[in-house]
Order: C-alpha cells, then structure tokens, then sequence
C-alpha cells in the first residue's frame, strides 16, 4: 500500500512551502504552480510530504491511500 498525492490547482498559489519540505517530490514552476515530480512516492519520502501536505498554506494539497 503506498500513497498518491493530489492537487488542487485552483488553490494552488505558488508559494513553494510543499518545495521547502519535499524538494525530491515538488517543484514550483515559473508560473507558480506545482509540479508533483513523483505522484506516488516512496514510504521515505513520506515525512516530507505530510508536512507539505499539513503546511501548503492553501491546502491545494490531498493525499490518498492506494
Ligand atoms: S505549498 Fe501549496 S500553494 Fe504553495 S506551491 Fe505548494 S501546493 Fe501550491
């Protein structure tokens, strides 16, 4: 069982604080909007991505349980 992370891309506002957190999973673009560089990413990326899940400060983000 592993996970997969969703965006909400009318929240999303560019801050980059999902960057700060996970930089091996989110990227920023020059339009101010995320890319997820690895939509279901590994267990030990984990601890990153629910703080930029938890800090993201529009919530734009989601994560599911596959
Ligand atoms: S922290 Fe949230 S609003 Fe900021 S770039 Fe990441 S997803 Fe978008």
């Amino acid at each position: 069982m592993g996970i997969r992370i969703e965006v909400d891309r009318d929240l999303c506002q560019g801050h980059g604080v999902c960057e700060s957190e996970a930089p091996e999973v989110f990227e920023v673009g020059g339009d101010h909007q995320v890319v997820v560089l690895d939509e279901q990413p590994p267990e030990e990326l984990r601890p990153g991505v629910d703080l930029a899940v938890r800090y993201c400060p529009t919530r734009a983000l989601g994560l599911v349980e596959d």
